[in-house]
């Protein structure tokens, strides 16, 4: 027979439980107690809803107060020594404090956990590294569900996914495969307990297994399962891969000497060709055809499709039908969404009825496709509506995506013409200095903003609020002698959120909410639609703001890339399309901008770095639609217009070419924390255009002195021509407190100042 499994299933609880009262743990306001009653109730609701939903293989261990990463740290004891564990079990104190650091101590690095929006703890690995049994999670929570009649199947991330993403400590020279026998010998600890207990499957996460892999990775992943499979000879052990296919590493996958392999044949169906031949005899193949990384119903049809050929080629004994990945990274529950537009509604399953579909999809195989006639039709019926419903496909956008010409995404002159045009326009000194574009989001502000989403004042009473905070900040800037002020926005909840909510093609879910990091959730929008936009977005606020100054006062948009990634996006046509559209929206909000007088525009695109492909070979066609989106976006405006861009990051070396071929005028990127270092891109690259390297690191509290960040321009001016160099914070000023903001900001002028009078002494 044909079973069933899904990878994992989201932890935090559909109301965000889980995030309530670690959060209040950490405040001292709920006990441990608390804590681990929370995590219990969760955990048995989420088991039983996978046990009605008729799901064979349910995950235990999938459940983690922080991170699965940072619970595979403690399961092999890689503690770094700045924590002062002295052996055992790890503690909750210590755990969390390796997850956010203390007085004491720094948290360990976070990264994101191959291309989702959810961040893992970046394992360290030290010189000398040794690895030793250091919790009991995984038994536990096997325990606990058979206690409660669940038979699960523990999930670990594999050994060599857990070397290939962590780091290693500069002292740490060697191949970080030579820690494979001492890591191994805990997995297989871990795995002859497991099997005591009696698990008969272990799910063992291998998604590394999709990357581009050195040989020496590739012996390494063979020695390893080879060492596992002698010692535990005889439990059922499923490697699963996904976010990508396996591509030159499918014979390495299949020769893996476990019992089963998982691909994800959302991501990439068409490796399911490939591995069918190359399966040995002995070994199960798990379809990850259930989409575990959006929010779409999947197309029953097109699923039952794919499932039969593997079916017909492998029995049914030896097929698994599963989510392509583990839920985690899909909101809980669509039932609970009671607002939601009922037709658009109607196209969407969050991770709970994404498990009814892996058992439909079973059931049509085991009983044939007359047994699931009532879903198959109702699949079909969703899937001619998304084909033809006029909320979905808008004539007039498509028409704009088809005229699009080459010229459109070029400006009229090269940086060099534009610059001079600029610099008479716009008058600026040497060192200019600028914002991001946030200021101190007060109390005040989000009381405002809340208060007029909730109808309790009026639109005029929210405008006079707002326009009082502009001015305020306006005031503030021309009091410190800015150069390109910013208008602070106020106005937006979020960057992605606030475009979207004046977007056609969007629309937001009340509980869709995605674990980011730690306690920390998401509600991404969802772009169900074509893209249009129906009426200026922010026009009022910055020609408001300008109003105020003679000084040039910045435009401030979200860009295309970053929309689209910090959004569900439609999967009914190309990621690269969806960017077109909203690029085209975009678009036509710098042009009004320009049109209401505003000289300067930042399109941010933080985002650009994150949605690059996990496959090198996949690099150049992403960053080819990529910067075209930027450029459609930007390109509309005169040579006299100033573009910026913002990338937080600067973690440019691999697509420096593209940051460069994306041509703003300005851009601006994050660079204090790491004293410059960050630029190292930019010593062999000759970026053409201006830059500013962030020189107050916004995300801690302290207040750089005027000497320091002179310092670090210093150093900048090393890489960069002066009078290519923007003088301007990390990021923007969201988070922070005024009472940072101001004392902050007046030094970093006064820094510039400085410089400005240095280079002209030593001209004259
Ligand atoms: N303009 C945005 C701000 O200042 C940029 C935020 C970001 O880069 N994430 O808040
Ligand atoms: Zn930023």
């Amino acid at each position: 027979m044909v079973t069933t499994s899904s990878l994992g299933f989201p932890r935090v609880g559909v109301q965000r439980e889980l995030k309530k009262t670690i959060e209040a743990y950490w405040k001292g306001a709920a006990s441990e107690a608390d804590l681990q009653d929370t995590a219990r109730t969760l955990r048995l609701r989420h088991w039983t809803m996978q046990k009605e939903a008729g799901i064979t293989h349910i995950p235990s261990n999938d459940f983690s107060f922080y991170d699965h990463v940072l619970d595979t740290c403690a399961l092999l004891g890689t503690v770094p020594p700045r924590y002062n564990w002295r052996g055992g079990n790890i503690d909750s104190q210590t755990y969390f404090a390796m997850a956010r650091g203390n007085a004491q101590v720094t948290a360990m690095d976070m990264s994101k956990w191959f291309d989702t929006n959810y961040h893992y703890i970046v394992p360290e690995l030290q010189k000398g590294q040794t690895f030793t049994l250091s919790s009991n999670k995984p038994f536990d929570e096997y325990q606990e569900a058979k206690a409660a009649g669940i038979e699960t199947r523990p999930v670990l991330v594999g050994p060599m996914t857990f070397l290939i993403i962590a780091k290693k400590t500069a002292d740490f020279t060697d191949c970080r495969c030579t820690l494979v026998p001492g890591i191994v010998a805990v997995y297989i600890e871990a795995l002859k307990k497991l099997q005591s207990l009696g698990a008969r499957f272990v799910q063992i996460d291998e998604p590394a297994l999709v990357l581009d892999l050195e040989d020496r990775y590739k012996d390494a992943y063979k020695t390893a399962y080879k060492m596992i499979r002698a010692a535990v000879p005889d439990l059922n052990i499923i490697i699963t891969t996904y976010f990508d296919g396996l591509r030159d590493n499918t014979d390495l996958a299949v020769s893996l000497p476990v019992n089963g392999l998982h691909i994800d044949l959302k991501r990439a169906p068409d490796q399911l060709e490939s591995v069918l031949p190359k399966l040995p005899a002995d070994k199960i193949l798990s379809l990850g055809l259930i989409d575990g990384r959006n929010i779409w119903k999947n197309d029953l049809r097109a699923s039952l499709d794919v499932a039969e050929k593997a079916v017909k080629a492998l029995g049914k004994d030896r097929v698994i039908v599963s989510t392509s990945c583990s839920l985690l990274h899909t909101p809980n529950d669509l039932d609970q969404e009671t607002t939601l537009d009922p037709q658009i509604k109607s196209w969407m399953a969050f991770a709970r009825q994404k498990l009814a579909e892996v058992a439909t999809i079973a059931k049509g195989l085991n009983e044939g496709r007359g047994a699931i006639a009532e879903a198959l039709k109702a699949s079909d019926a969703v899937a001619q509506d998304r084909k033809t419903s006029a909320r979905i496909h808008n004539q007039a956008v498509q028409a704009a995506i088809k005229a699009i010409t080459p010229a459109m995404a070029s400006r009229q002159s090269p940086f060099p013409v534009r610059r001079i045009k600029q610099q008479a326009a716009l008058k600026l000194p040497t060192f200019p200095t600028t914002s991001i574009g946030s200021f101190p989001q007060t109390e005040n502000i989000r009381k405002a903003r809340a208060d007029f989403k909730k109808g309790s004042i009026e639109t005029a009473a929210y405008e006079t609020a707002m326009k009082k905070e502009i001015e305020h900040v306006v005031r503030f800037q021309e009091k410190i002698d800015m150069d390109v002020l910013v208008h602070g926005e106020a106005e937006r909840n979020d960057m992605v959120e606030y475009f979207g909510e004046q977007l056609e093609g969007f629309t937001f879910t009340r509980n869709g909410w995605v674990q980011s990091y730690g306690s920390r959730c998401v509600k991404p929008p969802v772009i169900f639609g074509d893209v249009s936009r129906p009426a200026p977005m922010t026009v009022k606020w910055s020609s408001y703001a300008q109003s105020l100054t003679a000084k040039p006062m910045k435009g401030m948009l979200t860009g295309p890339i970053t929309i689209l990634q910090w959004s569900f996006v439609r999967d009914d046509q190309p990621r690269s399309q969806t960017a077109r559209q909203i690029a085209l929206a975009i678009r036509d909000e710098v042009s009004d901008l320009e049109k209401a007088g505003i000289r300067v525009i930042q399109i941010d695109e933080p985002a650009i770095r994150e949605g690059l492909p996990l496959r090198r070979a996949d690099w150049k066609t992403y960053l080819a639609w990529a910067v075209e989106a930027f450029k459609l976006s930007s390109c509309s405006v005169k040579d006299e217009t100033q573009i910026h861009t913002h990338m937080c990051y600067s973690e440019f070396n691999d697509i420096i070419d593209s940051v460069g071929a994306m041509d703003a005028d300005v851009i601006s990127i994050e660079t204090s924390r790491s004293q410059m270092e960050l630029l190292n891109a930019f010593v062999s690259y000759k970026y053409p255009n201006e830059i500013g390297p962030g020189v107050w690191d916004i995300h801690s509290p302290r207040v750089p002195s005027a000497e320091e960040m002179t310092g670090l321009l210093e150093k900048a001016e090393k890489v960069i021509p002066s009078d290519q160099l923007w003088v301007n914070p990390d990021c923007g000023l969201k988070t922070r407190g005024w009472a940072e903001v101001e004392p902050s900001l007046t030094n970093l002028v006064k820094a510039a100042k400085g410089l400005r009078e240095k280079r002209k002494k030593a001209a004259a």
